[in-house]
Parts: structure tokens; sequence; C-alpha cells
């Protein structure tokens, strides 16, 4: 989608810091990190918010899931981590593509 920050970076139009890619997502490091390790989860295809998802894109949950499961393993020392997505601007949503959030090595929130 034309003006979207995370769409040009999976088309490369963007430079940003690869850490893992498949069919479905990318996976990259957060410009502006919250912890040791900030990660961002991101479906190759635009939606715009977790409740923009239909159905037919339900799988992708999956993906994300298997995917935080991959990089949990590569973390050094604990392999805790937290996983959040902010679903609108009044949650702290800022950029209108769908992502998740792989945050680990500090508790960013006692939720
Ligand atoms: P949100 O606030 O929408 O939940 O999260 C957006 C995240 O994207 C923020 O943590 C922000 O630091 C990150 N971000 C914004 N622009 C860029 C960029 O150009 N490159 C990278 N790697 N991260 C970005
Ligand atoms: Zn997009």
């Amino acid at each position: 989608m034309k003006d979207c920050i995370f769409c040009k970076i999976i088309s490369g139009e963007i430079p940003a810091e690869k850490i893992a890619e498949n069919d479905s997502l990318i996976v990259i490091k957060d410009i502006t990190p919250k912890a040791p390790v900030h990660f961002l989860i991101i479906p190759k295809k635009h939606i715009k918010d977790l409740v923009s998802l239909e159905k037919a894109d339900a799988a992708l949950l999956g993906e994300v899931g298997l995917m935080a499961k991959e990089l949990s393993k590569k973390l050094s020392g604990s392999q805790a981590f937290q996983l959040v997505t902010n679903c609108g601007a009044d949650a702290g949503q800022s950029v209108f593509h769908l992502h998740f959030h792989f945050l680990s090595g500090k508790k960013i929130a006692d939720l």
C-alpha cells in the first residue's frame, strides 16, 4: 500500500535490519527499541490492525505464534518474551499496518 512505511520496508524501498523472513511474514529490529530485544513481526499482507483481520487471514496469527517461538529459541539466557499488538491510536498504534512487538530482556508492562 502506498505511503505505508511497513509496506515500503517489505518491498525493500526503505531499509531495515531484517531478522527473519518467510512467505507471509518479515521480522525486523524496531528502530527505537523499548527493550534489549525488540523485534517487529510483520505480516507481508497490508492489514490495518487486528480488528481488520478477515477470517481468510486467520492462519496468519498461527504463523505469528510459530515465528515468536522460533525467535525465542535464539534468545540468549532466558527465553521469556512478550508479544504485543497495539490496536488503534488510543492504544499506542502509530503504524497502521498490523504488526506484533516481540520484546525480551526487560519486562515492559505488568498485565
Ligand atoms: P506501534 O506504535 O504502531 O505499535 O509500533 C510501531 C513501531 O514501529 C514503533 O515501535 C516504531 O519504533 C517502529 N518503527 C516506526 N518506523 C520504523 C522504521 O522505519 N523502521 C523500523 N525498523 N521500525 C520503525
Ligand atoms: Zn502496509
